[in-house]
């Protein structure tokens, strides 16, 4: 059993930067597992947690080991856990779910109207060790290889959107070419989508785009989503919408290239109030659903599978750092010039 202190990278001032500190080993529960970290990655979360920014400064406790994207090994088991044993390859739900409102009661956790996140509201990952509620472990199919693991909850964030609507035979447009959106691409074409058109202004990402499956990847500065639909022959529009830019002008863009009867998922958050075209949404009898999060666990079940069926999610991972070189991770990121960054805590 691990006692002592470890690394983590901490939120310890509440100013721009992360601090790699020397902290407590963190105790776990009767419920809980003990999980020594192997790799994490950095996710825009972060990010805004590194700036400081507004959303930041009202969320995140200081001083706080911050990160929710991981993979590593069970190293100590809390006494009223069953089904793991030390040495298990595990990466984990970021949210934490109440339990006992209506939706955790009926079974539907990702409804729960209380959760709390690891990194966010709780002690995170960027860490020799992170504590979690056993009830949040996901054991991973050690035949795929570790590294995905530690991306599976953005994974999770681009499954869930991508697979709320039937895409088999659909044209699928993909607004913003962020990590997201980039493995929401791989997934539509998995799933069958007929086109997947991937929107961005940024060339370094739209690359990646077609390297993850794109039939055309958009530099909304070059041409419109009006000239595409017209070189691919599409007639009458987009089936589905998978928003993933966060950007008001790009749903709006969407929202006038959907078909009748067209469904959008909106997983990207707005920074600011949003006003779109009503009249179009009523008179196109568009559907429109927000997404937060996975689903618990259905939605880790279906990325598994569709990894052990085929799915290629890797090009998505552009840079690695050692742990102590979080400060070049965080650069990357920052640069735009990045698809997923890792950070490995062990060697190998
Ligand atoms: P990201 O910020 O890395 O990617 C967003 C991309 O959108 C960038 O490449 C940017 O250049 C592009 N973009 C900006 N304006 C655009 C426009 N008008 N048209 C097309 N592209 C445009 O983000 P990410 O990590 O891939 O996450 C995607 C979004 O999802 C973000 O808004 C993030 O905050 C949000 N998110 C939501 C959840 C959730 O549970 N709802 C979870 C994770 C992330
Ligand atoms: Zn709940």
């Amino acid at each position: 059993m691990p006692a002592g202190t470890m690394k983590a990278l901490v939120k310890k001032y509440k100013k721009t930067g992360l601090w790699l500190e020397e902290v407590p080993i963190p105790e776990i529960g009767i419920n809980d597992v003990l999980i020594k970290i192997h790799k994490t990655a950095i996710c825009g979360t972060d990010v805004h947690i590194w700036n400081w920014d507004e959303w930041a400064q009202k969320t995140i406790p200081v001083p706080m080991t911050v990160g929710h994207e991981y993979v590593g090994t069970i190293a100590e088991i809390g006494s009223n856990v069953q089904g793991y044993k030390i040495g298990d390859l595990v990466s984990g739900e970021g949210h934490i779910v109440c339990g006992k409102c209506r939706n955790c009661l009926a079974g539907r956790r990702h409804l729960c109207k209380d959760t709390k996140g690891v990194g966010v509201n709780r002690p995170g990952a960027f860490a020799e060790y992170l504590s979690l509620p056993a009830k949040n472990v996901w054991l991973a199919d050690p035949n795929i290889p570790k590294e995905i693991f530690s991306i599976f909850d953005p994974f999770g964030n681009a499954t869930h959107t991508a697979l709320s609507f039937k895409l088999l035979g659909e044209d699928v447009l993909i607004t913003g070419a962020g990590p997201i959106g980039l493995m929401a691409a791989a997934i539509a074409k998995h799933a069958g989508a007929r086109y997947v058109v991937v929107t961005d202004m940024n060339s370094y990402r739209l690359k990646l785009a077609e390297k993850m499956g794109a039939t055309v990847a958009l530099n909304i500065k070059e041409k419109t989503l009006a000239d595409v639909q017209k070189e691919l022959g599409m007639k009458e529009g987009f089936d589905i919408g998978l928003e993933m830019s966060g950007s008001g002008a790009a749903f709006k863009d969407m929202i006038a290239n959907m078909c009748h009867g067209g469904k959008i998922a909106l997983l990207g958050i707005p920074t600011a109030d949003l006003a779109i075209d009503w009249n179009i949404v009523i008179f196109n009898m568009l559907m429109i659903k927000g997404i937060y999060g996975r689903e618990m666990f259905e939605t880790w079940y279906m990325m598994q599978s569709m990894l052990q069926t085929g799915l290629d999610i890797s090009p998505v991972i552009t840079h690695r750092f050692h742990y102590t070189e979080f400060e070049k991770g965080f650069e990357a990121m920052l640069s735009g010039n990045s698809g997923k960054v890792i950070l490995n805590w062990i060697d190998g």
